[in-house]
């Protein structure tokens, strides 16, 4: 059975208190409602990490993510983080190949094989992200633009090292504008996003891993989008600030 997985992208959000806030309510929420069978992963910006493993420490189901990691192991990179640092400070998961790092700060699919390699050695889940801009979901070569994107990314690693991943699938035209894909588009490209990991790495690798649904996930889209087949979970920005709306997006299975 594939992981069940809700992650929270806060992306660049919350001084000090605001997350100091944002975690407990969660953390309050979720000893109060358990969820089963559901990983969640707060995803903080670094600056937050210590101070949100620290009110996640003992917590059933919930996980430290970083939005990001450097390309590099250690050295003269002013500003960067390296995989072996967010490990050390409790994380377990790192996006990877997020659009909007993608977009704005020129990271390739070369650069971000770099990177999984560095998550991956540093015992970190890789959540991968892939997706297609507006202007290609209209030209009709989705699938094509998304599954060159995971080619290029990650066909290079072994099976033992694909299978550690996690995908999320994020249409860039639904991230932060409120268009959400119909749940049978996400079906469409989650099942196309399988078959082309299962075409190179076996069915069995494809089927154990999970496929991630991004793009303006909230309470009352959820269980909708998390009820298809081919899909495992969200990766959540916007509803990820608000704690009830996380909460329940989480119990959306
Ligand atoms: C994201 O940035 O990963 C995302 C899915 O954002 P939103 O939920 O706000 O569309």
């Amino acid at each position: 059975m594939r992981k069940k997985i809700v992650a929270g992208n806060w992306k660049m959000n919350c001084l000090l208190e605001e997350g100091q806030k944002l975690t407990s309510e969660i953390v309050n929420m979720i000893k109060d409602e358990p969820i089963k069978d559901v990983q969640v992963i707060l995803n903080p910006p670094f600056v937050h990490l210590h101070g949100v493993k620290k009110l996640i420490a003992g917590v059933d189901n919930i996980y430290l993510g970083a939005q990001n990691c450097s390309d590099q192991n250690s050295g003269a990179y002013t500003g960067e983080t390296s995989a072996a640092m967010l490990t050390s400070f409790g994380a377990e998961f790192v996006i990877i190949g997020h659009s909007e790092r993608r977009a704005m700060f020129n990271e390739s699919n070369e650069l971000l094989t770099e990177k999984t390699k560095q998550a991956l050695s540093n015992n970190l889940t890789p959540i991968f992200c892939c997706g297609e801009p507006l202007e290609i979901r209209e030209a009709g070569t989705h699938e094509a633009y998304v599954t060159k994107q995971l080619t290029e990314s990650l066909f290079g690693f072994s099976e033992e090292e694909v299978k550690k991943l996690v995908i999320a699938y994020e249409p860039i035209w639904a991230i932060g504008t409120g268009k959400t894909a119909s749940s049978d588009q996400a079906q469409e490209m989650h099942s196309a996003i399988r078959q082309h990991l299962s075409s190179k790495y076996g069915k069995t690798v494809a089927e154990g891993i999970s496929i991630l649904y991004g793009g303006s996930c909230k309470p009352d889209n959820a269980k909708e989008i998390f009820s298809k087949a081919d899909v495992d979970g969200g990766l959540i920005g916007g509803a990820s600030l608000k704690s009830r709306d996380f909460v329940d997006i989480a119990k959306s299975f």
